[in-house]
């Protein structure tokens, strides 16, 4: 008994490491995630429940159980009614295919129904997990109770299963909501990492990293569609006097005010990052040169113009000034793109700061100076 009881939690215990690595952690599985996603938790748990029911524990010869309600528990739990009756169909219509039509097998497909649509309600209620736990583990124990009350005519031999029946359901329990608690905990964990080490802890921009992956994935969508892709890199004037002026604290209240106004101009449609220290960077997916210039002038008049409040409350100034790089326009190389901005970057700062500039190359020279020419 000892062994089947280990074999089963082994079984659950693996089925939930594996469910939380492919629904709950990567996909973050709750009540609404998508239809397809439930469906495909539910199938899953019903295959957990037929294998347990496989895997009886024998606790005496004409004593067997099986933890089948376990897998019923664990898809209302993770994906709400949807995936618990699919689970309990499954578990129900399995167990008459299997061991035939027998008042046994009707049974045990009817409780396995009214498993899969009574324990969701308790989900619906607003209790801990703990509670949501030990309700739809007692009302599923109570409900397989009687079903062994139905089906077991001898006193002695119910009174054992009843007993083996509610101890190995409350010992599987308690060690789940254990084991369950600990991934929920270890998941927070492990999303909030993912997250900060995808954003700047400063301005909550994207960080470079985030701005490198996304660079990567929209040159690899927009080369295979052919659409253009516009870079501005951006840079504070003069920013080591801010922090000469003030203190390094008052420099970082300010970065962090130029992240929200760059987030307010360009936020909406481009992605902006903070590329590191007081450099930032905005991404236009589908931009001409001449729709990314006017942006970025937007965007440097609305920072000229921008009073930045200190601790102090005292108000400053800053400019910045914006290197513009095209694909395809100013490179047909996507890995050069950031090397062009940043080209066009060091141009406005060498020619007096607080400007945009966009360099093209020989072939676009008469677009080039157009562009000049506008602004
Ligand atoms: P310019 O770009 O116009 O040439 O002049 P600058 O004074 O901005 O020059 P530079 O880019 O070389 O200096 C950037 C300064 O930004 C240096 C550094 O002290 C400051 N800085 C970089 N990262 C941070 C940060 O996270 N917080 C604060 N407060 N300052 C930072
Ligand atoms: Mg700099
Ligand atoms: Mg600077």
């Amino acid at each position: 008994m000892i062994n089947d009881l280990l074999l089963n939690s082994t079984i659950i215990v693996t089925f939930i490491s594996l469910g939380n690595q492919f629904y709950v952690r990567e996909n973050g599985i709750t009540e609404s995630s998508s239809i397809s996603v439930k469906t495909m938790f539910g199938v899953s748990a019903g295959v957990l429940g037929c294998i347990l029911m496989l895997n009886s524990v024998v606790v005496v010869p004409t004593v067997i159980l099986d933890f089948r309600n376990i897998a019923i528990i664990l898809s209302s739990i993770f994906a709400g009614p949807i995936a618990s009756i699919i689970t309990s169909i499954i578990i129900g219509v399995f167990r008459v295919i299997y061991f035939g039509t027998t008042t046994s097998s009707i049974t045990a497909l009817i409780i396995a129904i009214v498993m899969g649509i009574g324990c969701p309600i308790f989900g619906t209620i607003g209790i801990s997990m703990r509670q949501k736990w030990m309700y739809k583990t007692v009302f599923c124990t109570i409900i397989g109770s009687l079903a062994y009350i139905f089906l077991v005519k001898n006193t002695i031999i119910l009174l054992n299963i009843l007993c083996a029946y509610w101890i190995g359901n409350s010992l599987i329990a308690i060690l789940l909501y254990d084991y369950t608690n600990y991934l929920m905990i270890s998941n927070e964990i492990y999303t909030k990492y993912k997250e900060e080490s995808l954003k700047d802890f400063l301005t909550g921009l994207n960080n470079v990293r985030q701005f490198d992956k996304a660079f990567n994935s929209i040159t690899s969508r927009i080369s295979e569609r052919g659409e253009y892709l516009s870079l501005l890199f951006i840079d504070i004037d003069f920013f080591k006097k801010v922090n000469d002026t003030y203190g390094h604290t008052e420099g970082d209240k300010v970065l962090q005010e130029l992240g929200k106004v760059l987030l307010k101009t360009c936020g909406d449609f481009g992605i902006v990052s903070r590329n590191g220290g007081e450099e930032f960077s905005v991404m236009l997916v589908g931009c001409l040169p001449q729709q990314a210039i006017n942006i970025a002038e937007r965007v440097r008049t609305t920072v000229e113009k921008h009073q930045f409040t200190l601790t102090s409350g005292e108000m400053i100034c800053i400019t910045i000034s914006i290197g513009v790089a095209t694909y395809p326009q100013t490179t047909k190389d996507f890995s050069k793109l950031t090397e062009e901005a940043d080209k066009a970057l060091y141009k406005a700062k060498q020619t007096g700061r607080n400007k945009v500039v966009y360099l093209a190359n020989n072939y676009e020279k008469e677009e080039h100076t157009l562009l000049l020419n506008r602004w």
